[in-house]
Protein backbone atom coordinates (compact mmCIF):
# COMPACT_ATOMS: atom_id res chain seq x y z
CA UNK A 1 0.00 0.00 0.00
CA UNK A 2 1.62 3.55 -0.61
CA UNK A 3 2.05 6.00 2.11
CA UNK A 4 -0.58 7.55 3.13
CA UNK A 5 1.21 11.13 3.02
CA UNK A 6 2.07 10.30 -0.26
CA UNK A 7 -1.43 9.51 -1.31
CA UNK A 8 -2.31 13.42 -0.03
CA UNK A 9 -0.15 14.86 -2.73
CA UNK A 10 -1.92 15.80 -5.89
CA UNK A 11 -1.75 12.81 -8.63
CA UNK A 12 0.06 15.03 -10.93
CA UNK A 13 2.67 15.39 -8.45
CA UNK A 14 2.83 11.98 -7.27
CA UNK A 15 3.62 11.46 -11.34
CA UNK A 16 5.94 13.99 -11.58
CA UNK A 17 9.51 12.75 -13.03
CA UNK A 18 11.79 15.98 -11.25
CA UNK A 19 14.29 17.43 -13.80
CA UNK A 20 17.53 15.46 -13.69
CA UNK A 21 20.12 18.33 -12.73
CA UNK A 22 23.98 17.78 -13.07
CA UNK A 23 23.91 18.53 -9.79
CA UNK A 24 21.31 15.86 -8.67
CA UNK A 25 22.63 13.49 -11.18
CA UNK A 26 26.38 14.05 -9.20
CA UNK A 27 28.38 11.37 -9.46
CA UNK A 28 32.01 11.18 -7.46
CA UNK A 29 35.27 12.96 -9.34
CA UNK A 30 37.36 16.02 -8.77
CA UNK A 31 36.27 17.70 -12.18
CA UNK A 32 33.06 18.99 -13.11
CA UNK A 33 32.10 19.51 -16.39
CA UNK A 34 28.30 18.55 -16.55
CA UNK A 35 26.56 21.95 -15.84
CA UNK A 36 28.08 24.67 -18.14
CA UNK A 37 29.65 26.55 -15.25
CA UNK A 38 32.34 29.30 -15.42
CA UNK A 39 35.58 27.27 -13.70
CA UNK A 40 35.75 30.09 -11.22
CA UNK A 41 34.13 32.97 -9.90
CA UNK A 42 35.20 36.37 -9.32
CA UNK A 43 34.94 38.41 -5.60
CA UNK A 44 32.39 40.64 -4.18
CA UNK A 45 31.57 42.99 -1.13
CA UNK A 46 28.44 42.49 0.83
CA UNK A 47 26.56 45.31 2.64
CA UNK A 48 25.12 43.43 5.58
CA UNK A 49 23.50 47.37 7.43
CA UNK A 50 19.65 46.85 5.93
CA UNK A 51 19.28 42.85 5.59
CA UNK A 52 16.62 43.53 8.72
CA UNK A 53 14.74 44.28 5.67
CA UNK A 54 12.47 42.83 3.29
CA UNK A 55 13.75 43.46 -0.33
CA UNK A 56 12.20 45.19 -3.19
CA UNK A 57 9.93 42.00 -5.41
CA UNK A 58 12.36 44.00 -8.61
CA UNK A 59 15.26 45.64 -7.11
CA UNK A 60 15.19 49.24 -8.89
CA UNK A 61 18.80 48.97 -9.30
CA UNK A 62 19.78 46.49 -11.07
CA UNK A 63 16.28 46.27 -13.46
CA UNK A 64 18.31 49.52 -14.45
CA UNK A 65 21.76 48.07 -14.63
CA UNK A 66 20.01 45.22 -16.59
CA UNK A 67 18.04 47.16 -18.66
CA UNK A 68 21.37 49.00 -19.60
CA UNK A 69 23.18 46.18 -20.04
CA UNK A 70 20.63 44.68 -23.11
CA UNK A 71 19.65 48.20 -24.28
CA UNK A 72 15.65 47.97 -23.58
CA UNK A 73 13.47 49.97 -21.44
CA UNK A 74 12.96 49.41 -18.13
CA UNK A 75 9.47 48.44 -18.16
CA UNK A 76 10.44 45.11 -20.35
CA UNK A 77 12.94 43.43 -17.90
CA UNK A 78 11.78 41.45 -14.84
CA UNK A 79 14.05 39.63 -12.83
CA UNK A 80 13.81 36.47 -11.28
CA UNK A 81 15.51 33.40 -9.38
CA UNK A 82 17.47 31.92 -12.37
CA UNK A 83 15.93 32.08 -16.05
CA UNK A 84 14.20 28.67 -14.41
CA UNK A 85 11.94 30.69 -12.69
CA UNK A 86 11.05 33.13 -15.50
CA UNK A 87 10.25 29.65 -17.77
CA UNK A 88 7.60 28.32 -14.56
CA UNK A 89 6.15 32.28 -14.46
CA UNK A 90 5.72 32.19 -18.51
CA UNK A 91 4.15 28.66 -18.12
CA UNK A 92 1.92 29.29 -15.00
CA UNK A 93 0.87 32.87 -16.25
CA UNK A 94 0.23 32.11 -19.67
CA UNK A 95 -1.46 28.13 -19.80
CA UNK A 96 -4.82 26.77 -18.45
CA UNK A 97 -3.88 23.85 -16.46
CA UNK A 98 -5.39 20.76 -18.09
CA UNK A 99 -6.24 22.62 -21.66
CA UNK A 100 -3.37 24.35 -22.95
CA UNK A 101 -0.05 23.49 -24.31
CA UNK A 102 3.42 24.37 -24.83
CA UNK A 103 5.76 23.28 -27.82
CA UNK A 104 9.52 22.74 -27.99
CA UNK A 105 11.77 21.13 -30.15
CA UNK A 106 13.76 18.50 -28.88
CA UNK A 107 16.60 18.09 -28.10
CA UNK A 108 16.55 21.03 -26.03
CA UNK A 109 16.13 22.20 -22.66
CA UNK A 110 14.56 20.03 -19.90
CA UNK A 111 12.92 22.87 -17.74
CA UNK A 112 10.43 23.87 -20.47
CA UNK A 113 8.64 20.50 -20.11
CA UNK A 114 9.23 19.93 -16.66
CA UNK A 115 8.07 23.54 -16.11
CA UNK A 116 4.74 22.38 -18.13
CA UNK A 117 4.26 18.83 -16.58
CA UNK A 118 4.28 20.30 -12.69
CA UNK A 119 1.59 22.54 -13.91
CA UNK A 120 -0.86 20.52 -15.32
CA UNK A 121 0.19 21.80 -19.05
CA UNK A 122 0.69 19.59 -22.14
CA UNK A 123 4.10 19.53 -24.03
CA UNK A 124 3.84 18.65 -27.51
CA UNK A 125 7.38 18.10 -28.94
CA UNK A 126 7.80 18.76 -32.51
CA UNK A 127 11.60 17.06 -34.16
CA UNK A 128 13.84 19.78 -36.14
CA UNK A 129 14.39 19.91 -39.39
CA UNK A 130 18.00 19.72 -41.36
CA UNK A 131 21.13 20.84 -38.73
CA UNK A 132 18.45 21.33 -35.96
CA UNK A 133 16.12 23.78 -37.24
CA UNK A 134 12.74 24.76 -36.33
CA UNK A 135 10.64 22.90 -38.19
CA UNK A 136 8.63 26.10 -39.35
CA UNK A 137 5.58 24.36 -41.17
CA UNK A 138 5.30 21.83 -38.80
CA UNK A 139 4.94 24.22 -36.14
CA UNK A 140 2.72 26.49 -37.88
CA UNK A 141 0.28 24.02 -38.82
CA UNK A 142 0.08 22.85 -34.86
CA UNK A 143 -0.58 26.83 -33.66
CA UNK A 144 -3.33 26.89 -36.21
CA UNK A 145 -4.87 24.44 -34.74
CA UNK A 146 -7.23 25.28 -32.11
CA UNK A 147 -7.70 21.69 -30.67
CA UNK A 148 -3.88 21.96 -29.75
CA UNK A 149 -4.11 25.30 -27.50
CA UNK A 150 -0.65 25.99 -27.92
CA UNK A 151 0.17 29.14 -25.74
CA UNK A 152 4.31 29.20 -25.68
CA UNK A 153 6.41 27.97 -27.96
CA UNK A 154 9.95 27.84 -27.00
CA UNK A 155 13.36 27.80 -28.30
CA UNK A 156 16.85 27.64 -27.36
CA UNK A 157 19.67 29.37 -28.87
CA UNK A 158 22.41 28.82 -28.96
CA UNK A 159 20.56 25.25 -28.08
CA UNK A 160 21.86 23.53 -24.92
CA UNK A 161 22.82 20.86 -26.05
CA UNK A 162 23.51 21.32 -29.77
CA UNK A 163 24.92 24.64 -29.58
CA UNK A 164 22.52 25.21 -32.63
CA UNK A 165 21.72 28.85 -33.13
CA UNK A 166 18.12 30.13 -34.48
CA UNK A 167 18.45 31.73 -37.57
CA UNK A 168 16.97 34.94 -37.60
CA UNK A 169 13.99 34.52 -40.80
CA UNK A 170 12.91 31.39 -38.77
CA UNK A 171 12.35 33.08 -35.85
CA UNK A 172 11.01 35.82 -37.85
CA UNK A 173 8.70 34.07 -39.88
CA UNK A 174 7.49 32.22 -36.65
CA UNK A 175 6.52 35.57 -34.96
CA UNK A 176 4.67 36.27 -37.93
CA UNK A 177 2.03 33.53 -37.71
CA UNK A 178 1.93 33.25 -33.54
CA UNK A 179 0.97 37.14 -33.81
CA UNK A 180 -1.37 37.12 -31.09
CA UNK A 181 -2.28 33.81 -31.03
CA UNK A 182 0.88 32.63 -28.82
CA UNK A 183 4.34 33.68 -27.49
CA UNK A 184 7.73 32.87 -28.25
CA UNK A 185 10.38 32.41 -26.09
CA UNK A 186 13.62 32.49 -26.61
CA UNK A 187 16.09 31.13 -23.98
CA UNK A 188 19.50 33.13 -24.72
CA UNK A 189 20.75 31.38 -21.70
CA UNK A 190 24.12 31.16 -23.49
CA UNK A 191 24.26 34.57 -25.46
CA UNK A 192 26.82 36.16 -24.13
CA UNK A 193 29.15 33.87 -25.40
CA UNK A 194 28.57 35.12 -29.32
CA UNK A 195 26.01 38.16 -28.77
CA UNK A 196 25.86 39.05 -32.48
CA UNK A 197 23.05 36.39 -32.62
CA UNK A 198 20.62 37.86 -29.83
CA UNK A 199 16.93 38.27 -31.18
CA UNK A 200 16.69 41.23 -28.62
CA UNK A 201 16.39 43.84 -31.39
CA UNK A 202 13.40 42.21 -32.45
CA UNK A 203 11.51 42.87 -28.69
CA UNK A 204 10.32 46.13 -30.79
CA UNK A 205 8.73 44.56 -33.57
CA UNK A 206 7.26 41.70 -31.70
CA UNK A 207 5.16 42.09 -29.28
CA UNK A 208 4.67 38.25 -28.72
CA UNK A 209 8.33 37.74 -28.83
CA UNK A 210 10.11 36.96 -25.12
CA UNK A 211 13.98 36.71 -24.45
CA UNK A 212 15.20 34.65 -20.74
CA UNK A 213 18.64 35.35 -19.73
CA UNK A 214 20.66 34.70 -16.97
CA UNK A 215 23.32 35.20 -14.91
CA UNK A 216 24.34 32.14 -14.56
CA UNK A 217 26.48 31.01 -17.06
CA UNK A 218 28.52 33.72 -18.86
CA UNK A 219 28.48 36.27 -15.66
CA UNK A 220 29.70 33.12 -13.84
CA UNK A 221 27.30 33.28 -11.33
CA UNK A 222 25.35 30.34 -10.94
CA UNK A 223 25.44 29.89 -7.64
CA UNK A 224 23.18 33.46 -6.75
CA UNK A 225 20.02 32.42 -8.95
CA UNK A 226 19.45 35.38 -10.90
CA UNK A 227 18.24 35.61 -14.27
CA UNK A 228 16.01 37.93 -16.65
CA UNK A 229 13.01 38.31 -18.98
CA UNK A 230 12.61 40.68 -21.39
CA UNK A 231 9.61 41.12 -22.78
CA UNK A 232 6.49 43.69 -23.73
CA UNK A 233 5.49 46.02 -20.74
CA UNK A 234 2.03 44.23 -20.50
CA UNK A 235 3.69 40.39 -20.85
CA UNK A 236 6.33 42.08 -17.68
CA UNK A 237 3.02 43.23 -15.77
CA UNK A 238 1.19 40.01 -15.85
CA UNK A 239 4.00 37.83 -14.76
CA UNK A 240 4.45 40.08 -11.56
CA UNK A 241 1.06 39.19 -10.84
CA UNK A 242 2.31 35.41 -10.80
CA UNK A 243 5.65 36.08 -8.95
CA UNK A 244 6.41 35.71 -4.94
CA UNK A 245 6.77 39.37 -3.32
CA UNK A 246 10.03 38.97 -2.45
CA UNK A 247 11.92 36.54 -4.62
CA UNK A 248 15.41 38.49 -4.92
CA UNK A 249 16.94 38.22 -1.71
CA UNK A 250 19.29 41.39 -1.18
CA UNK A 251 22.75 39.65 -1.37
CA UNK A 252 21.62 38.59 -4.76
CA UNK A 253 20.81 41.96 -5.79
CA UNK A 254 24.03 43.95 -4.29
CA UNK A 255 26.19 40.80 -6.25
CA UNK A 256 24.00 40.88 -9.51
CA UNK A 257 24.64 44.86 -9.92
CA UNK A 258 28.33 44.62 -8.97
CA UNK A 259 28.35 41.98 -12.11
CA UNK A 260 26.80 44.61 -14.22
CA UNK A 261 28.65 47.61 -13.31
CA UNK A 262 31.54 48.66 -15.92
CA UNK A 263 34.04 46.51 -13.67
CA UNK A 264 31.83 43.82 -13.83
CA UNK A 265 31.22 44.08 -17.42
CA UNK A 266 34.82 44.30 -17.86
CA UNK A 267 35.47 41.24 -16.44
CA UNK A 268 32.62 39.62 -17.97
CA UNK A 269 33.98 40.51 -21.68
CA UNK A 270 37.61 39.00 -20.31
CA UNK A 271 36.16 35.73 -19.30
CA UNK A 272 34.48 35.37 -22.55
CA UNK A 273 36.97 35.90 -24.86
CA UNK A 274 39.04 33.65 -22.63
CA UNK A 275 36.50 31.00 -22.78
CA UNK A 276 36.35 31.28 -26.85
CA UNK A 277 39.54 31.19 -27.02
CA UNK A 278 40.64 28.01 -24.97
CA UNK A 279 37.31 26.38 -26.86
CA UNK A 280 38.15 27.25 -30.18
CA UNK A 281 42.13 25.81 -28.89
CA UNK A 282 40.29 22.37 -27.41
CA UNK A 283 38.45 21.88 -30.14
CA UNK A 284 41.16 22.18 -33.09
CA UNK A 285 42.76 19.62 -30.54
CA UNK A 286 40.76 17.10 -30.82
CA UNK A 287 38.74 17.21 -33.70
CA UNK A 288 40.48 14.45 -35.67
CA UNK A 289 40.84 12.18 -32.90
CA UNK A 290 39.26 8.87 -34.54
CA UNK A 291 36.51 8.03 -32.06
CA UNK A 292 35.08 11.42 -32.71
CA UNK A 293 31.89 11.13 -35.48
CA UNK A 294 30.56 14.36 -35.12
CA UNK A 295 31.51 17.82 -32.99
CA UNK A 296 28.67 20.24 -32.82
CA UNK A 297 28.12 23.66 -33.21
CA UNK A 298 30.66 25.67 -30.79
CA UNK A 299 28.64 28.48 -29.76
CA UNK A 300 28.51 28.71 -26.32
CA UNK A 301 30.62 27.45 -23.09
CA UNK A 302 30.21 23.68 -23.94
CA UNK A 303 30.63 21.43 -26.71
CA UNK A 304 28.48 18.34 -27.69
CA UNK A 305 30.36 15.69 -29.62
CA UNK A 306 29.39 12.46 -31.20
CA UNK A 307 31.76 9.20 -30.53
CA UNK A 308 31.89 5.65 -31.48
CA UNK A 309 30.92 4.82 -28.68
CA UNK A 310 29.86 7.48 -26.54
CA UNK A 311 28.20 5.46 -23.53
CA UNK A 312 31.72 3.73 -23.13
CA UNK A 313 33.61 8.09 -23.55
CA UNK A 314 31.35 9.16 -21.35
CA UNK A 315 31.61 5.80 -18.45
CA UNK A 316 35.51 5.83 -19.01
CA UNK A 317 36.11 9.47 -17.86
CA UNK A 318 33.71 8.62 -14.72
CA UNK A 319 36.32 5.96 -13.97
CA UNK A 320 39.00 8.93 -14.01
CA UNK A 321 36.82 10.98 -11.60
CA UNK A 322 35.64 13.58 -14.71
CA UNK A 323 32.00 14.23 -14.89
CA UNK A 324 30.81 15.06 -18.37
CA UNK A 325 27.01 14.96 -19.43
CA UNK A 326 25.61 11.99 -21.37
CA UNK A 327 23.18 12.63 -24.11
CA UNK A 328 23.22 9.02 -25.42
CA UNK A 329 19.24 8.31 -24.98
CA UNK A 330 18.51 12.03 -25.94
CA UNK A 331 16.62 12.00 -29.33
CA UNK A 332 18.90 12.14 -32.62
CA UNK A 333 22.04 12.32 -29.82
CA UNK A 334 22.83 8.56 -29.96
CA UNK A 335 26.80 7.96 -28.53
CA UNK A 336 26.67 12.33 -27.79
CA UNK A 337 28.47 13.71 -24.89
CA UNK A 338 28.37 17.38 -23.85
CA UNK A 339 31.60 18.58 -22.00
CA UNK A 340 31.43 22.07 -20.40
CA UNK A 341 34.53 24.25 -20.85
CA UNK A 342 35.96 24.33 -17.87
CA UNK A 343 39.31 26.06 -17.18
CA UNK A 344 43.24 24.91 -19.12
CA UNK A 345 43.77 22.68 -16.55
CA UNK A 346 40.54 20.43 -16.66
CA UNK A 347 40.69 20.90 -20.68
CA UNK A 348 44.27 19.77 -20.84
CA UNK A 349 42.97 17.04 -18.58
CA UNK A 350 39.99 15.93 -20.72
CA UNK A 351 42.56 16.09 -23.81
CA UNK A 352 44.83 13.83 -22.67
CA UNK A 353 41.85 11.18 -21.52
CA UNK A 354 40.72 11.51 -24.94
CA UNK A 355 43.92 10.95 -26.87
CA UNK A 356 44.42 8.04 -24.14
CA UNK A 357 40.94 6.54 -24.92
CA UNK A 358 41.68 7.09 -29.01
CA UNK A 359 45.16 4.97 -28.73
CA UNK A 360 43.33 2.38 -27.04
C1 LIG B 1 21.51 26.76 -17.54
C2 LIG B 1 20.32 27.06 -18.37
C3 LIG B 1 19.23 27.77 -17.85
C4 LIG B 1 19.08 28.00 -16.37
O1 LIG B 1 19.52 29.17 -15.98
P1 LIG B 1 19.32 29.66 -14.49
O2 LIG B 1 19.29 31.12 -14.69
O3 LIG B 1 20.51 29.18 -13.73
O4 LIG B 1 18.02 29.14 -13.94
C5 LIG B 1 18.20 28.13 -18.69
N1 LIG B 1 18.21 27.77 -19.97
C6 LIG B 1 19.22 27.05 -20.50
C7 LIG B 1 19.17 26.67 -21.92
C8 LIG B 1 20.29 26.67 -19.70
O5 LIG B 1 21.25 25.89 -20.20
Amino acid sequence: MTDPIINLATKRVRELTPYLSARRIGGRGHTFLNANEAPKSAAYLLNSTTLNRYPECQPPELIEAYANYANVPLENVLVSRGSDESIGLLVRTFCESGKDSILIVPPTYGMYKISADTAGVNTIEVPPVGNFAPDVDAIKALVEDASKSIKIIFLCSPNNPTGTILGRSTLEEILAFTKDKCLVVVDEAYIEFCPEYTCVPLLAKYRNLVVTRTLSKAFALAGIRCGFTLADEEIIKLMLKVIDPYPIADPVAQIACQALSKNGLILLKERINELNDRKARFIAGVKDLSIIKEVFADNANYILLRFTDGEKVFNEFVRRGIILRDFNTKPLLKDSVRITIGSEQEMEEVKNVLFELAKA
